[in-house]
Order: C-alpha cells, then structure tokens, then sequence
C-alpha cells in the first residue's frame, strides 16, 4: 500500500485561488503553515450593517499575495486621502 501524502491546501477567501500549505519541519514536529507571502486582512468600520448593531466589516483570514498586496494599497491610499495628505 502506498502512502498517501495528504498535503493540507489554503484558498484565497477574496478570489478562490489554492495552493499546497508549506510544510515546516522543527525536529519531529511537522506543521502545515499558510505561505508566507500570504497576507490576511480585518478591518472593523463604525456604520452599523445590521439592527443588532452589528458593524460594517471585512474579514478575510486568508489572501493570496495578488489579493493581500491590493487590499493593503487600497486602504492605505484611501486613508492618506481622507487624512487629506494628497
Ligand atoms: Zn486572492
């Protein structure tokens, strides 16, 4: 019977894409961790989304580079605009 190598896959929560989840080997230890050029974002807003009182948010845990490096430009050319610096 072969082994079968189940390598843990990480999907990008913004557009979709997959990839294998890097293996990280410490002594005897091994760990799946989402690679390292992948971001993640969270930002809370103040307007309320919901009547409970729930707020405008976005969550996504898991970004792929493409996806983390334009949601990072993004907010942060928007907040230098509303701090009125363009
Ligand atoms: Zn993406």
């Amino acid at each position: 019977m072969a082994d079968v190598n189940i390598t843990p896959r990480i999907s990008c929560d913004n557009c979709g894409l997959t990839v294998d989840k890097h293996l990280e080997q410490l002594g005897t230890n091994k760990s799946f961790k989402k690679p390292r050029d992948w971001g993640s974002l969270k930002i809370e807003g103040s307007r309320s989304a919901d009547s409970y009182g729930g707020k405008d948010r976005l969550d996504f845990t898991d970004l792929c580079p493409k996806c983390a490096t334009a949601a990072l430009e993004a907010a942060a050319s928007v907040l230098k605009t509303t701090r009125g610096e363009e």
